[in-house]
C-alpha cells in the first residue's frame, strides 16, 4: 500500500502489516479460518508470526479477530485497542449483527452464498479475548510503523482507525469501507445499516477521519483508494444520504 504498510486479504476482509526492521505490527486478524493465510502473508515477506510485536484491533467483530486471539493465545502477542472495546473483545456484551439479523435479506442477490462463504471461515465461532491492553500512550504508538489510533466510534462503541502519518495511510477499519459483498456499489461508503451499531455516531466518526492529513485509504472490506481522505468522505456521505 505503501513503503513497508502491506494489505493481507481474508474471506473478503482486510488484515494490514506494517513492517519496521525484523518487527512487525498486525492491524485486525481476519476470520478464525484466515488465520493461515494471515501466516502466508507474514512469511511472504520474510518475517514469522512471532516477529508481531503488538496487535491492534479496530474493533471486535468475529471477521477482524482471528488472528489476533489466535496470536495472542500461540505466541502471547499483546493487543491494543480502544477501551469500551477491550470489554466487547472479553465478549462482557455483543454488538454483532446474528444469523437471525440476516433472514429478512435471505431472498436478495448474493446474501445466502455469503452467509456460507462466512460460515466455512469461522464466522459462527464463539471468540473471546481477555487481556486486552488499552492504548500506553496518545499519538503515534511505540510499535513498528507507529501507527496512531483514531478513535472513531460507531460502527462499535470503541471503533478506532490507525493513522499512519509517515505514509499518509489511514487504516479506516469498517468507519468507512470501499467494497462488501452486500453492497451493490463501489468506492467510498459506510457498511450496509444491518452491520451497525451506532446509528447517528457512525456518520459523525466520519468527521474524525476526514480532518486527517492521509491519501490512502485501507479499509476493513474492499480494495484500497488512493484518494484525499477528506474527499472519500464526502463520497460516503453522499452516498449514506441516497
Ligand atoms: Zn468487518
Amino acid at each position: 500500500m505503501a513503503p513497508e504498510v502491506f494489505r493481507a486479504t481474508g474471506t473478503d476482509v482486510n488484515v494490514v502489516i506494517l513492517r519496521d526492521g525484523d518487527a512487525l505490527t498486525l492491524i485486525d486478524g481476519g476470520y478464525p479460518r484466515d488465520v493461515g493465510a494471515v501466516e502466508d502473508a507474514i512469511r511472504l515477506l520474510g518475517r514469522r508470526p512471532e516477529d508481531v510485536e503488538g496487535m491492534l484491533l479496530t474493533h471486535a467483530h468475529i471477521d477482524h479477530m482471528g488472528a489476533i486471539v489466535a496470536f495472542h493465545e500461540r505466541y502471547g502477542t499483546p493487543v491494543f485497542t480502544d477501551p469500551t472495546e477491550i470489554a466487547h473483545l472479553r465478549r462482557d456484551h455483543l454488538e454483532q449483527a446474528t444469523g437471525k439479523d440476516f433472514i429478512p435479506m435471505l431472498h436478495k442477490h448474493g446474501v445466502l452464498p455469503w452467509l456460507v462463504r462466512i460460515a466455512r471461515a469461522g464466522a459462527t465461532k464463539k471468540l473471546a479475548l481477555d487481556g486486552a491492553l488499552v492504548f500506553p500512550s496518545d499519538g503515534p504508538l511505540d510499535l513498528p510503523g507507529a501507527p496512531a489510533p483514531v478513535a472513531t466510534h460507531g460502527h462499535t462503541s470503541g471503533h478506532t482507525a490507525y493513522h499512519l502519518p509517515r505514509s499518509g495511510v489511514i487504516v479506516t477499519g469498517d468507519a468507512l469501507v470501499t467494497a462488501h459483498p452486500l453492497s451493490k456499489i463501489a468506492g467510498p461508503q459506510l457498511l450496509p445499516a444491518v452491520f451497525d451499531h451506532g446509528g447517528p455516531d457512525t456518520l459523525a466518526a466520519l468527521d474524525r477521519l476526514a480532518e486527517l492529513d492521509a491519501d490512502i485509504l485501507v479499509p476493513g472490506h474492499g480494495p484500497a483508494v488512493s484518494m484525499p481522505i477528506a474527499e472519500a468522505v464526502e463520497l460516503a456521505r453522499g452516498r449514506a444520504r441516497a
